[in-house]
């Protein structure tokens, strides 16, 4: 009795078992799928200005960290990683664009009063507004 009880048990465990990995694959699909095209519109781009002018346009997810030197009668190197950028060296009095430290959300900026410099993070997807943001 119990050992029939066990044997249907075991088979609808089975039918129950298949169900749940087909929902499980899916969900991990799903997940897959949503993580890519989240990771895609999470793409950041700097943007560099001088007295409001934009002078460097970048896109972060280009691996290696490189610098950019900004040049003026001040020396600005900017260092730009994967997943955010940073003021590493500047000539200005202040320092506070060096001591604002690296940058990772759009949003977020970077300034530099005495060299009229700044660094502003943006989602590679709020690109279309920027030109409406900066007006
Ligand atoms: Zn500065």
């Amino acid at each position: 009795m119990s050992l029939s009880d066990n044997i249907r048990n075991r088979k609808k465990f089975t039918a129950f078992d298949v169900a749940l990995a087909f929902v499980l694959i899916c969900v991990s699909v799903i997940l897959i799928v949503f993580q890519n095209a989240n990771t895609s519109g999470d793409r950041l781009r700097a943007v560099v200005k001088k007295n409001g002018v934009i002078v460097q346009s970048f896109l972060l997810d280009d691996t290696s960290p490189f610098e950019i030197c900004v040049d003026d009668e001040y020396s600005v190197v900017l260092l730009a990683e994967k997943d955010g950028v940073s003021v590493i060296l500047s000539d200005c009095t202040d320092k506070i664009c060096v001591n604002t430290g690296k940058i990772t959300k759009p949003g977020q900026t970077i300034v530099c009063l005495p060299v009229r410099i700044s660094v502003e993070l943006f989602a590679e997807n709020e690109q279309n507004r920027l030109d409406g943001v900066t007006g």
